[in-house]
């Protein structure tokens, strides 16, 4: 429930603590593959920078400073309060979730947490912006000087990590605008206000990355984190994390170039082509003697390439104001509580610390540590959305070894899930009927090759002890028959017999195929092994 902030008006205005900034991250190594991205362009190194402001919408039931709710895709104009519509004589009031939220994110982004921070109008004319201005917090924002860790598969078969760090500026609590609906037919443009007053976090980042994977890194791992926290749904396809990249080139040992900005791009793949394609242009443009342009681009994610949309050459002026309808946001520590206050009328740094979940680079740690699986499958498990739970379903419900489990789920169910764009909460095989599998698969009723044919069936929604039984896939457990297959495999590959008596033993893996085929997978390999091994000696 929405809380009226009497208290924020008689405030303690403790500043800042002025924590020192982190050391460049812009290593040799960050150096070196800004030159990779530009190759492909002559000879000449360029070094690349970018730079990303990113909006992630909080999750609050309610808008920033009005009590009107927060849905997605609900009728238009349904959700607009008088505020909303910036009718003269409303007033903001200031949502407690969203400052938690924020707090939370900047403790999560190893931020100082700003104790007094202010609000300030940022005027521009548009449509969807009835104010003429939007309350953000431009002078003093809620945290400030963090860093968020990320990191990447490299190599050739992408089996090594490396992690990188790139440092955040600032996380600022701002409004939301309305949408603008453009209709073709009658040819005139709608405004929808229900988006209008929702409240947004900016995280602004320093100028530290270089090519559009890293960027697609960072924004990954910073969507993790905001949904662990749960500060945000950070669901990019539906808007909830919006990313602007800012992006320049110039010679390495130089001053940095002049930057352009693409806007609004809502999602990691489309983010990093924009990049990469922005990077290209700008070197080509300048290598054919041209300029660039201080100017906004938009991403055409058909033409995978950037376009002009209008030029910031005038720096825009955005008459910036202190916001004379909210006083200072007051934040509280451990420290600073005033006696007889509870956690519930001020928000106290200190207490949301304490309070703040696993985040993601623990979660994976734990995982390493638990399964002792390899450290990059550790990312899989997380940046698939409910890949981690599908997994440690399965390993309640079986004996299989972890590192065993994860190798089938990789391979089997997430390539099925992705070859028919299904997402892991979609999948028709669930935990555990895939456990059911493996655990006939460990108690060796049926062979691994025999399991995969049962998955296959799994996909068309059967159970795996049916599909066996209707199959007839069990292994064969009967001694006498097995050696007489194994006699007449021999009998039919005289040529591979002579060659393993002549000690080439890597023949006995096509004899065992062989006996595996005879059998349509109903034999249990190293069974079969010591049953050719007895007969050939
Ligand atoms: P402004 O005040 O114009 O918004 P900021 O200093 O706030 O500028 O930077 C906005 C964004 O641009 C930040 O994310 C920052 O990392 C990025 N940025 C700044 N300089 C460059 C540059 N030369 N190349 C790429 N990105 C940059
Ligand atoms: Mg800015």
């Amino acid at each position: 429930m929405r809380r009226c902030w009497h208290w924020l008006r008689a405030g303690n205005f403790s500043t800042a603590d002025g924590a020192p900034l982190p050391a460049s991250v812009a290593t040799r190594e960050v150096r070196r593959s800004a030159e990779a991205a530009a190759k492909g362009n002559r000879d000449v190194p360029w070094a690349a920078v970018v730079g990303l402001e990113i909006h992630a919408q909080i999750c609050s039931n309610t808008k920033l400073f009005s009590g009107s709710q927060v849905q997605f895709a609900a009728p238009p104009n349904s959700l607009v309060s008088f505020f909303d519509a910036s009718l003269p004589g409303t007033l903001p009031v200031l949502n407690r979730r969203c400052v938690e939220a924020a707090v939370m994110t900047g403790l999560a982004l190893n931020c100082t947490i700003n104790k007094k921070s202010l609000f300030d109008r940022k005027h521009y004319f548009y449509a969807d912006l009835p104010a003429g201005y939007q309350i953000t917090q431009q002078r003093l924002p809620i945290a400030v000087n963090g860093n968020l860790s990320y990191s990447m598969c490299i190599g050739k078969n992408q089996n090594k990590m490396v992690t990188r760090t790139v440092r955040i500026k600032q996380i600022q609590l701002e409004q939301d605008s309305g949408k603008s609906l453009h209709d073709d037919l009658r040819s005139q443009t709608l405004i929808d206000l229900n988006r209008a007053g929702v409240g947004l976090m900016e995280v602004v980042m320093e100028p530290d990355m270089c090519c559009g994977e890293e960027a697609a890194a960072a924004v990954k791992e910073l969507q993790l984190i905001l949904q662990a926290l749960g500060s945000s749904q950070a669901n990019m396809a539906e808007g909830q994390l919006r990313v602007d990249a800012n992006v320049s080139v110039h010679r390495p040992g130089q001053l940095y170039g002049v930057r352009t900005e693409v806007k609004n791009i809502n999602s990691a793949r489309f983010l990093a082509k924009a990049i990469d394609y922005e990077i290209r242009r700008q070197i080509e443009e300048l290598e054919n003697g041209g300029t660039i342009l201080n100017e906004t681009r938009a991403f055409d994610y058909k033409l995978g390439c950037t376009i002009a949309m209008r030029d910031k050459e005038g720096k825009q002026d955005y008459r910036f104001m202190p916001e004379p309808n909210l006083p200072p946001l007051i934040l509280y520590d451990a420290k600073t509580l005033p006696a007889h206050t509870s956690n519930l009328q001020v928000v106290n740094i200190d207490w949301l610390r304490e309070r703040l979940p696993d985040l993601p680079s623990v979660k994976r740690a734990k995982l390493v540590k638990r399964y002792g699986i390899q450290p990059q499958h550790s990312f899989t498990l997380l940046n698939e959305d409910g890949l981690m739970e599908f997994f440690e379903a399965v390993i309640e419900a079986t004996e299989m070894n972890p590192k065993k489990v994860l190798g089938w789920i990789l391979k089997y169910i997430l390539g099925y899930l992705k070859h028919h764009n299904l997402a892991v909460k979609d999948s028709p095989i669930n935990p555990l009927l895939l456990a059911e599998l493996l655990n006939l698969l460990e108690s060796r009723v049926i062979s691994s090759s025999a399991a995969k044919q049962v998955l296959e069936e799994m996909w068309k929604g059967k159970a795996p002890a049916l599909i066996i039984k209707e199959k007839d896939l069990e292994l064969i457990q009967d001694q006498n028959e097995f050696e007489r297959i194994c006699q007449a495999v021999m009998e039919g590959h005289q040529k591979e017999v002579s060659e393993i008596k002549k000690g080439n033993k890597k023949v006995l893996n096509k004899l065992i195929g062989q006996v595996q085929k005879a059998t349509r997978g109903r034999s249990d390999p190293a069974l079969v092994k010591q049953i050719l091994e007895k007969q050939l000696s």
